[in-house]
């Protein structure tokens, strides 16, 4: 079951709760800007019937965010915390890491756990460029260079390059 909570034009949440298992999965999709208020999803999460001891929050869909939806999301996650709720992170959009690692309380504080981020790679012989899911369990470390797993080119064969300074785009995991 998704409940729509919030549906602008450009940017919307879906609730997904599991009223058994007292948890609460956000399905946060488009751009976060300045004109997007998050009320309406804190709302849902405190005053719905769910009594919701655990919120998973899903921002694969989220395909950008300003400066102004960085504190708007950052405020969002102070009232989860002040509530109480147990907050992991189900899946990052690309877009979304790079914010947060710019910012690093989009992740929550203390930091919540992530289970899977985008990972960009980029075939230079065909230009073409690709997104896998990668689980941050399975990252692994050389100093402070991951070990990525390798992909080949759908078109040519070839052996694909990760698409981002790697040691930058995944500096939040390395002390996991
Ligand atoms: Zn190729």
């Amino acid at each position: 079951m998704e409940i729509p909570v919030l549906k602008a034009e450009h940017f919307e949440v879906k609730a997904r709760p599991d009223l058994g298992a007292k948890r609460v999965t956000l399905l946060v999709s488009g751009t976060l800007d300045e004109s997007i208020k998050l009320r309406a999803v804190s709302t849902y999460l405190f005053n719905s019937q769910g009594d919701f001891g655990e919120l998973v929050v899903d921002l694969a869909g989220l395909a950008g965010i300003s400066s102004a939806g960085v504190r708007e999301w950052i405020s969002f996650l102070a009232l989860v915390g002040e509530a109480g709720l147990r907050l992991s992170f189900s899946s990052l959009s690309e877009i979304f890491l790079e914010r947060a690692n710019l910012f690093p309380d989009l992740l929550g504080r203390p930091r919540a756990t992530v289970s899977v981020v985008a990972a960009p790679y980029y075939c230079a012989k065909c230009d073409d460029r690709r997104t896998f899911e990668l689980r941050v369990a399975e990252l692994r470390f050389a100093g402070p260079e991951p070990v990525l797993p390798s992909h080949s080119c759908a078109q040519c064969g070839g052996a694909l390059e990760f698409d981002e300074i790697a040691s930058d785009y995944f500096k939040l995991f390395r002390s996991l």
